[in-house]
């Protein structure tokens, strides 16, 4: 027969490993598990979402959500996980890792895996319900220095969205003293060229084609119109 955990022990258990070291402290360390062999939390992880998976539409589907969150990022990050068990890379960041990765011939894998982990953890970020308009306050006078006007910034980074070829990312960045707008191809991120991402529209097939089929400029016209979240690019860029 087989012996049944009491359901208090687990939950007990679950604590201590997300715990830690901290159970020590509180006087806890008698526990059937020991807290000095916690396991630390992965530094690599599947993030929730930062909102209802329903939340950006009618922009953005639960559907699309369906697939772009719940498979195409979670193949990513458990990807990233497969491949760098038990290697030096094991206990970092997914930015310290596309960091360290990147133009390696021989990391391609695990870089285009932990890259795409981040970008869509940034992705997500960018996007508000009850989104777009214009920045405010320092992002605002930025964008007025860099591009000479938000109407010029934003055609220009919807030109950049749509003639992005194939697969890729369309981004805001700070480089240097001034902002600039560029594009990268796949996984490839601007944190490898020394710029500082402020916000991405992700402008993969599959973050529009359940919605907008071909039709990639709606798809970033509706982002730039009702969902870009501006407060994410501000803070990003107090952080810089
Ligand atoms: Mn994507």
């Amino acid at each position: 027969m087989k012996e049944e955990i009491p359901r208090g022990d687990v939950n007990r258990r679950e604590f201590l490993v997300r715990a830690g070291g901290l159970c020590v402290a509180l006087g806890m360390g008698t526990l059937p598990l020991g807290c000095a062999q916690s396991p630390p939390p992965p530094a690599v992880a599947f993030s929730p979402l930062p909102y209802k998976d329903d939340a950006l539409e009618p922009y953005i589907s639960s559907r699309t959500m369906s697939f772009h969150y719940g498979k195409h990022h979670k193949g990513y990050v458990d990807k990233t996980i497969e491949l760098i068990k038990g290697t030096p890379l094991a206990g970092l960041s997914f930015q310290e890792i596309l960091k360290q990765t990147a133009n390696l011939p021989e990391k391609t894998a695990v870089f285009n895996n932990a890259a795409q982990s981040w970008n869509h953890d940034f992705f997500w970020k960018s996007l508000r319900k009850g989104g777009g308009g214009k920045p405010e306050g320092d992002l605002q006078t930025l964008v007025d220095k860099s591009f000479g006007s938000f109407a010029n910034f934003r055609k220009e980074f919807f030109n950049t969205a749509l003639t992005q070829f194939g697969s890729g990312w369309a981004w805001l960045v700070l480089d240097g003293d001034r902002l600039k707008v560029v594009q990268t191809a796949n996984a490839d991120n601007p944190l490898t060229k020394g710029q500082t991402p402020l916000l991405t529209i992700d402008v993969w097939e599959h973050a529009y084609y359940l919605d907008y089929q071909n039709r990639r400029g709606d798809y970033v016209n509706a982002l730039l119109d009702h969902l870009i979240n501006w407060q994410f690019a501000a803070e990003n860029l107090s952080r810089a």
